[in-house]
């Protein structure tokens, strides 16, 4: 019953994710939320993000940017990455995901989607059966207020972690030590 909340494999943050290990399985797209999955709500890009882009691109990765957020948003992110996006993309909507495999030009069995929220963006992927990676969001530090939202993710966490069945479905892809 709660499957469909279940993310193919938990991280604490985008950057402990070996993305090496994912090129070697075959994928080839990387579809990412950017509020609270890359940076903290609202706010520009890192140098850390921005090397993490063009990282994937020299591994040989398509990224696209999936997020419910408006173009201005978008661009205020983007200024030193270069990636497709879709903005205003109505998540956990069907028709968002597929638009983004269909921009990406690959099938979704070869992409993988990374996003902070388990009622939207786990939710989403599972909806399409494309594969995804629930990120711990970005925490900022003095921000004590979680929504109600969080509590439950945490709830159904719990439990998808002792589901082994399903944890851990894109093999050994975080790097070591970096388990949480
Ligand atoms: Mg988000």
């Amino acid at each position: 019953m709660l499957e469909k909340y279940y993310p193919y494999e938990y991280a604490k943050n985008v950057f402990v994710i070996d993305y090496k290990k994912l090129y070697e399985q075959g994928y080839r797209g990387l579809i990412f939320d950017i509020d609270n999955t890359l940076v903290h709500h609202g706010e520009p890009s890192t140098e850390r993000v921005d090397k993490l882009f063009a990282y994937l691109r020299r591994l040989g990765f398509k990224t696209l940017l999936l997020t419910n957020n408006d173009d201005e948003r978008v661009q205020l992110f983007i200024k030193n990455i270069d990636t497709e996006y879709i903005c205003d993309a109505d998540k956990p909507s069907p028709k968002a995901y597929l638009a983004a495999i269909e921009k990406l030009g690959l099938p979704k069995e070869k992409c993988v989607s990374l996003g902070d929220q388990m009622f939207i963006d786990v939710i989403g992927a599972n909806g399409v059966g494309l594969p995804n990676i629930l990120v711990h969001y970005v925490e900022v530090p003095g921000e004590k207020w979680l929504g109600f939202k969080r509590y439950l993710e945490m709830a159904v966490l719990f439990i998808y972690r002792r589901r082994k069945k399903y944890t851990h479905r894109l093999g050994n892809i975080i790097k070591r030590g970096k388990r949480k």
